[in-house]
């Protein structure tokens, strides 16, 4: 009787568990159905992908490859699981490499880390000859999951169109030289590298003369003809020397010299090309008469690089004014002439060594009784052939070579050695500002740098201050305002220099953490006959007063302009009327108590 109960119980359990089975091998079969579904559908994404897509395990044998890849590597279609063969190679800073092999240096240098490798512009060969300019991505990933065996899928984004359209941006269309567009670029980078050798470079811009006119005696074709055959002419030219040629616009082409010794050698190839052209075009054996206007500018002797294209042009013009055939070679102004950028570059890389930097000082007066209270710092070179040269002609050059940044370091260390020595021999205290620019703003370290030298120096924060211009402080908002910020923090004080040149909001100037507003020379030139300059002036005023700043007002030149300008409540006045920036030991003169 008792063992009924046990036999149902078991019955029981048996059925359960057939049910489980059942259930299990059901669920088990849809799951693997769904896969292969999902697996079909991906496979198919691949498949419409332009991108060509290759699995490859360890030994190179391939997993599986989509239809680009397969029309890309020219695989056979029943490559099912043969091995990559021929392998194609990548080309990688100049040396082809087969692919597998590239796998494997990949792996070495990145262990078995799961990560992608995009590659730029690589060239990948399929046989020996044909090769593609091409993005490869690699992605290294384990194949179930013990991680024993692993896989590299190989993404490879073909880039010949892109290469194409880029070609064809920067070719003309008829000539198939270079065009306007390249010739700029090349010219930039070109320029960039200018200063590393002391040689000329020449811009030698032609036309061929009369173009109009021939069109309409030739025809279209026959003077399409012309157009190539110049063309030619001068690519072969650029091909036996170092010579850079450009088809700017329809009959314009430009030659670029890159290394001259002298102004001759570019006269005489300019010569070259124009009798060249007195003979090389035949109509039915018989010569036809062609010339060539030719501008030149040539590097540093017509003037900076950003102007050279610019004055060929303008040399290109004069040349035509005096009829066909002529050569034209740009001039530079008397102004232009007084500096030679090329020199200046040059020596001012040595000038702090040679100390041919000096700092002088232009006093700042307390309105209410005209006692000199502050300093400008203001930057002299003294140059041994030029004299002093302005700060105007240098600070812009400092600016490209970033040199900025240690000439501000030098006027800091300079004006807090001033400090020290007017403390210790007993002058009043004065508030030296010291001019910096966005560059030196943006610069990591230039707060720190103050921090070390104000304690290095023993100086009161208290007695420096920092002046910025108007347009330069608004050019990077966020990033001048927090080191503005801790600039303060330090002690030091700020002021928005040559205020009204620029676009200052109002809600910007509320926010900006100015102590000082300097209100610009350009702004009082004309106040003494003009009344709405008048009100204006004392609208800025009032409204620096408002935000909690004092006011200076610069470039303040005659006794009437101090009276009128006090009127108004500004807080302290600098300019000429009062003193010219003078040596230290000038100025410390006036301060003496
Ligand atoms: P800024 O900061 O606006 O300096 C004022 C300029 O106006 C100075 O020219 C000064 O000599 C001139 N000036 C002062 N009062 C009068 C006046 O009554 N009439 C006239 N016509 N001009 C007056 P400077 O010394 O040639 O400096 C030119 C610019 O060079 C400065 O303009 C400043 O932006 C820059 N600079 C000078 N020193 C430094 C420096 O150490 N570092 C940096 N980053 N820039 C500097
Ligand atoms: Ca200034
Ligand atoms: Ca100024």
């Amino acid at each position: 009787m008792g063992v009924a109960p046990d036999r149902y119980l078991l019955y029981g359990i048996l059925i359960l568990l057939s049910a489980i089975l059942v259930f299990v091998v059901r669920h088990r079969r849809r799951t693997v159905k769904e896969m292969e579904l999902k697996v079909q559908m991906l496979k198919k994404a691949f498949a419409i992908s332009e991108d060509a897509v290759i699995v490859l395990s360890n030994d190179n044998t391939i997993v599986y490859a989509n239809k680009a890849m397969i029309r890309m590597l020219d695989l056979p279609s029943d490559f099912v699981h043969g091995k990559l063969d021929p392998v194609p190679s990548i080309k990688v800073k100049r040396e082809w490499i087969p692919l597998d092999t590239f796998l494997t240096q990949l792996q070495q240098s990145n262990k078995d880390k799961m990560q992608s490798f995009p590659h730029s512009s690589l060239s990948i060969q399929k046989h020996q000859q044909h090769s593609i300019p091409v993005n490869l991505y690699v992605h290294r990933t384990p194949v179930g999951k013990s991680h024993t065996k692993w896989c590299n899928i190989v993404s490879i984004h073909d880039l010949t169109k892109e290469y194409e359209r880029d070609r064809i941006a920067h070719r003309n269309e008829l000539s198939n030289l270079p065009n306007q567009l390249k010739a700029k670029e090349d010219l930039n980078k070109l320029f960039a590298k200018i200063h590393l050798h002391n040689k000329k470079l020449a811009l030698v811009l032609i036309n061929l003369d009369n173009f109009v006119q021939i069109r309409s005696m030739l025809g279209y074709e026959q003077s399409e003809q012309i157009i190539v055959r110049f063309a030619h002419y001068l690519e072969q030219l650029a091909k036996e020397s170092s010579y850079y040629v450009y088809h700017m616009s329809s009959n314009d082409f430009l030659v670029c010299m890159p290394v001259v010794e002298t102004v001759d050698e570019v006269v005489y190839f300019s010569h070259q090309i124009q009798s060249q052209l007195q003979s090389f075009y035949k109509i039915n054996n018989v010569r036809f008469h062609l010339t060539a206007s030719i501008g030149i500018s040539i590097y540093p002797d017509s003037g900076s690089t950003l102007t050279l294209l610019d004055h060929a042009y303008q040399a290109l013009a004069e040349a035509q004014k005096n009829g066909y055939g002529n050569i034209h070679i740009y001039e530079r102004s008397e102004l232009e002439k007084k500096y030679d950028e090329l020199i200046l570059f040059n020596a001012i890389h040595d000038a702090i060594d040679k100390q041919e930097f000096e700092i002088h000082y232009q006093p700042i007066v307390r309105a209410k009784d005209k006692e000199v209270v502050a300093a400008e710092a203001l930057i002299r070179w003294k140059h041994s052939e030029y004299g002093y040269i302005p700060p105007d002609v240098f600070i812009p050059m400092l600016e490209k070579s970033g040199f900025i940044i240690d000439l501000g370091r030098f006027v800091l260390s300079e004006v807090l050695k001033q400090q020290k020595r007017w403390e210790v021999f007993k002058f009043k205290p004065i508030e030296v500002s010291i001019n910096m620019s966005l560059l030196e703003i943006e610069t990591e370290g230039f707060v720190e740098n103050v921090s070390k030298q104000l304690t290095e120096h023993q100086v009161a924060p208290e007695l420096i201050k920092f002046e910025i211009t108007e347009g330069v402080a608004m050019e990077n908002e966020s990033q001048a305002d927090r080191q503005l910020q801790a600039l303060k923090k330090l002690g030091v004080s700020i002021a928005l220099d040559d205020f009204g040149t620029g676009y200052t909001s109002f809600a910007y100037l509320k926010k900006f953490p100015a102590d000082i507003l300097k209100i610009d020379k350009s702004l009082i030139d004309y106040i003494l006959d003009n009344e709405e300059d008048q009100r204006i002036i004392r609208a800025m005023i009032e409204l620096g007063h408002n935000l909690g700043m004092k006011i200076v007002v610069e470039g303040i030149e005659n006794k009437e302009m101090v009276d009128l300008i006090g009127s108004y409540g500004c807080d302290y006045m600098q300019g000429y009327y009062f003193s010219k920036p003078l040596p230290a030991y000038e100025f410390q003169e006036m301060i003496r108590r």
